[in-house]
């Protein structure tokens, strides 16, 4: 079921609270039970430029899933929120609880202390670090030589931190400093250290699948049982990452043709072209085309098929 209903409101069920809903994903708590799980719903809702779009994309609740879980198990060594069946069978939560609808798009991961800072890292210069090394030369503040063209590989991988704001406030860039004043020097270095030996990680698995990971942006929080720093949220999604296909980056000779991607850039770039966001006449996006989202949906599942080998 993908109607517009299901994409833009979040589902009522009695054995699940609804405890938050973010631009992309429905938040939940068992009704009963223990107070420290989380029921991570991914809709098919897809935002850009800070605003949902209509109308979503059909079956990319169930592909981000799929890909976070896969990338969840290929980095087993980092702690993880997702809670194992065993451990649910002990809480007494059944599984057979979650309602039929989330089937393919929930998680159920441990509630964490969620530090309030996205931790970007980025191996290519695009995007906002595009932006901002056009403007300045730097990226969040770090120097980079001169000469750099959007798309191109960065010299080594940054740890481009952002301040996560409040609902409905933008994300800001910070320096690794502002970072340090905000949440500590120790956790400060220890999500860096993470999130750079992450990347690294799965730049190179997915390489190996003929895909460039561009950037990508991870959360972390503490565990409040244990004070273990665990990776949380969704990881190394299309929407938490940029994904080119390095065949088509290797060989074209257009510089922004060779960004061929498997996220969300087709609809923003869309949007960039039909849209004045700052036009206070036209607050609203537009509705996205069919094919737009006929194309992006194509691309979604074609990362995940790339990656996991699995045909969907
Ligand atoms: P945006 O719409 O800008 O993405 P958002 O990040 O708040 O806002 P979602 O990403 O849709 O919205 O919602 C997921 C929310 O769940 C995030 O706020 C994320 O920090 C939070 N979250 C993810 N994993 C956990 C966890 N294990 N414990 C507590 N909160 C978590
Ligand atoms: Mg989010």
């Amino acid at each position: 079921m993908h109607d517009n209903e299901r994409v833009s409101a979040p589902s009522e069920t009695n054995a699940w609270n609804h405890v938050y809903s973010g631009k992309v994903r429905d938040l939940y708590e068992p009704a009963a039970g223990p107070d420290d799980l989380l029921l991570v719903v991914a809709s098919d809702r897809v935002s850009a430029f800070d605003h949902v779009l209509e109308p979503g994309i059909p079956g990319k609740g169930d592909l981000l899933t799929s890909l976070s879980l896969w990338w969840f198990d290929q980095l087993r060594e980092v702690p993880n929120h997702l809670v194992p069946d065993h451990e649910l069978d002990a809480a007494g939560v059944a599984v057979s609880s979650i309602p039929a609808e989330f089937a393919g798009r929930a998680m159920l991961v441990r509630k964490l202390d969620m530090f309030p800072v996205e931790c970007v890292v980025r191996g290519y210069l695009t995007g906002s670090g595009w932006k901002e090394y056009v403007a300045s030369r730097t990226v969040c503040g770090i120097p980079l030589p001169d000469g750099l063209r959007d798309g191109d590989r960065l010299p080594e991988p940054l740890f481009t931190p952002a301040y996560k704001a409040p609902l409905g406030e933008h994300d800001e860039n910070i320096s690794f400093s502002r970072m340090v004043e905000l949440i500590g020097e120790d956790d400060a270095v220890a999500l860096k250290d993470l999130s750079l030996g992450i990347y690294e990680t799965a730049s190179l698995t997915a390489e190996r699948h003929g895909v460039i990971l561009a950037d990508t942006k991870f959360e972390f929080g503490r565990n409040p049982a244990t004070g273990v720093i665990t990776l949380g949220d969704e990881v190394l999604t299309s929407d938490s990452s940029r994904y080119w296909d390095r065949d088509v980056y290797l060989t074209s000779d257009d510089p922004t043709a060779r960004m061929a991607s498997f996220d969300k850039q087709i609809v923003r770039n869309w949007l960039a072209h039909n849209w004045d966001q700052d036009d206070a006449s036209t607050p609203t996006p537009p509705t996205l085309p069919a094919e737009i989202v006929t194309q992006t949906a194509a691309r979604y599942r074609e990362l995940l098929e790339r990656l996991t080998g699995s045909a969907r």
